[in-house]
């Protein structure tokens, strides 16, 4: 991770600060999923081999969106990181270095959006921000929703209404969401523009899937990163205890707790690693020099050598 991290703040150093920051979250409910899994009387989640293709698939196609047919410009550079919280979402993010900077609100206002569309004139695209990009219900509507910490939603939605996009005094980017009166029906709530999350009608239409794209906050963007290559291996704490059920006949139950800090790997991780994907990858090659101490190099023996 460390090597990771190094690698990574060579990039930076080379090509500047990261422009957009993308993070693509497989979704198991794919047409392509779907159909092979239907066919054979089974579910998604049973074939995690499968969910995992298509999604590296996907992941190459949006790769080569980026990067050969610019949708976004030229690139001069990307990391990638595989995301995983408790092996329930598979996700990658993406820090995404442009050769042509954009920090004008109007620029940005280009690539991201961040409201309702009308669901007469653009149907496709409301039904793809119905389906992916709402976020919520949570705060009050929705109190055990999993973004909620110590009772506040911990991506800070619901987000405040703005007529335009502007870029604050600390860089940080504050999308246009309109007062227009259009909500979307989430778990019996009405949720409006201040409940979208961030992204390019283009690619959330194409990959069908929830796409959240922001523009990096130059400095903070860098706290990102380091927070991403940091994040280490899912771990699990996991207790083993004997309770007795008659807990009236006394206070001292005869009780086992042991607690181990525990890798763990959840299967569609699991599936991930098999099939040799990569688990971070980055464009530009950051060649690894070593060096040692005097008299202390490495010797490689091939195996025909050692006999
Ligand atoms: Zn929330």
């Amino acid at each position: 991770m460390i090597q990771n991290y190094q690698d990574a703040m060579t990039i930076c150093k080379w090509a500047g600060y990261p422009d957009l920051f993308i993070t693509f979250t497989c979704n198991p409910k794919w047409p392509e999923i779907v159909r092979f899994v239907e066919e054979r009387g089974l579910k998604s989640e049973d074939r995690l081999d499968i969910i995992c293709r298509v999604f590296k698939m996907k992941l190459d196609a949006l790769i080569q969106d980026l990067r050969k047919n610019k949708i976004f410009g030229s690139v001069k550079a990307y990391i990638y990181y595989r995301v995983s919280k408790r092996g329930a979402t598979r996700s990658h993010s993406f820090f995404l270095y442009k050769e042509d900077k954009f920090p004008t609100a109007d620029a940005i206002d280009h690539v991201i959006s961040a409201e309702i569309p009308d669901e007469q004139v653009d149907p496709v695209y409301h039904a793809a921000i119905t389906d992916f990009m709402i976020h919520g219900p949570c705060g009050d509507d929705r109190r055990n929703s999993p973004c909620m910490v110590d009772g506040r939603c911990s991506k800070y939605f619901p987000k405040r209404f703005t007529e335009r996009t502007i870029v604050d005094e600390d860089g940080y980017p504050i999308y246009r969401r309109r007062d227009n009166g259009r909500t979307i029906k989430k778990n019996g709530v009405h949720l409006d523009n201040r409940y979208v999350v961030p992204h390019n009608r283009y690619l959330l239409i194409r990959y069908g899937a929830h796409l959240n794209i922001e523009w990096c906050n130059q400095s903070r963007a860098i706290k990102y990163l380091f927070k991403y290559l940091n994040k280490g291996n899912d771990r699990v704490t996991a207790s083993f205890y004997h309770s007795s059920s008659e807990d009236n006949m006394e206070k001292s139950v005869d009780e086992v707790n042991l607690y181990y800090d525990c890798r763990y790997i959840s299967s569609c991780e699991d599936a991930w690693r098999i099939l040799g994907f990569e688990i971070q990858y980055r464009d530009l090659a950051v060649e690894r020099l070593s060096f040692h101490l005097p008299n202390q190099h490495n010797v490689i023996f091939s195996d025909a050598e050692i006999d």
